[in-house]
């Protein structure tokens, strides 16, 4: 496995290797490793010959008052994870490689990012899909593999490959769970086991709409009602938001016709946590 710190090194690998007839898989993400995205590096290695992670606590994507310093951070760790899990190369650059002096470049995509984070969080998807249009420049891989769990990043992503016609096919992997529900996230560290024990509540939630559909509840008022209830109940949580939203559009919806998303924000203590589930009538 290799180290890369720069983009031309990058760009000169991924050449190489395109020279070579080689496909390349490309897995974003923050560091500080966990079986979630260890998923994706799984299944890019299914689909490419060559597989590059990237490890970049992207300043932009933070707004002010969030926690970009706190973020947790072990690169040696996450080399060892990397290694085990067969990745070929890690990109990871500095600060100063990704936004050097002078640089004044936005990607921003709008009205999908209107609603959910794109509201809460202003700013926050500027900051992402700038930064994954510059990781896409530097890898330039075949395809590059998101996880279901941010699920309004991979909507947008897949709008910006389109709408800027970038050569990358965008796959979508499933969320991965710890054992009793709580969606895998390199932000759960953050949490005391009081707030652990209330962040089941987002699963719980979701768990509780998808039966209430499966029974015949269709009207997404009651079915928001009915998850804050129970998010509410817990004393260490705090709604963001609760939502359901047409699985493209990301809009809300106001009855449940076809297929609909079910969407959460909820700090537990300070921690915002997210989670996310595929409804169908
Ligand atoms: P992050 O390091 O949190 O920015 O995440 C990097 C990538 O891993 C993103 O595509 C996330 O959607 C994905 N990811 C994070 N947590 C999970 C999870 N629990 N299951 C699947 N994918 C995840």
């Amino acid at each position: 496995m290799k180290i890369i710190t720069t983009v031309p090194d990058m760009q000169r690998e991924s050449a190489a290797l395109r020279g070579q007839g080689r496909t390349i898989g490309f897995v974003p993400t923050m560091g500080y490793l966990h079986a979630g995205h260890i998923s994706l590096v799984d299944r890019a290695r299914q689909e490419a010959d060559a597989v590059v992670l990237s490890i970049y606590v992207n300043p932009t994507q933070f707004g002010p008052g969030e926690d970009f310093q706190q973020y947790p951070r072990d690169f040696s760790r996450d080399e060892a994870m990397a290694a085990d899990a067969g990745v070929d190369f890690i990109f990871y650059p500095s600060d100063t490689e990704m936004y050097p002096e002078g640089h004044c470049t936005v990607v921003s995509v709008h009205e999908i990012t209107d609603n959910l984070c794109g509201a809460s969080r202003p700013g926050h998807f500027d900051g992402v899909t700038t930064i994954c249009t510059k990781l896409f420049h530097a890898v330039n891989p075949h395809f590059a593999v998101f996880g279901q769990k941010d699920y309004q990043q991979c909507a947008v992503i897949r709008r910006m490959v389109q709408d800027l016609n970038m050569d990358l096919e965008i796959v979508t992997a499933p969320i991965v769970r710890e054992p009793d529900g709580l969606a895998m996230s390199s932000r759960n560290v953050y949490l005391s086991g009081a707030e652990r024990k209330d962040a089941l509540l987002l699963y719980s939630a979701l768990g509780l709409a998808k039966r209430r559909i499966a029974e015949g509840e269709t009207g997404t008022a009651i079915l928001i009602r009915e998850m804050t209830d129970l998010i509410g109940s817990g004393s260490h949580t705090r709604i963001d938001y609760v939502k359901i939203v047409h699985p493209d559009t990301l809009r809300d919806l106001e009855a449940i016709d076809d297929t609909a998303v079910g969407m959460l924000a909820v700090f537990a203590g300070r921690t915002r946590l997210i989670d996310n589930m595929l409804f169908s009538k």
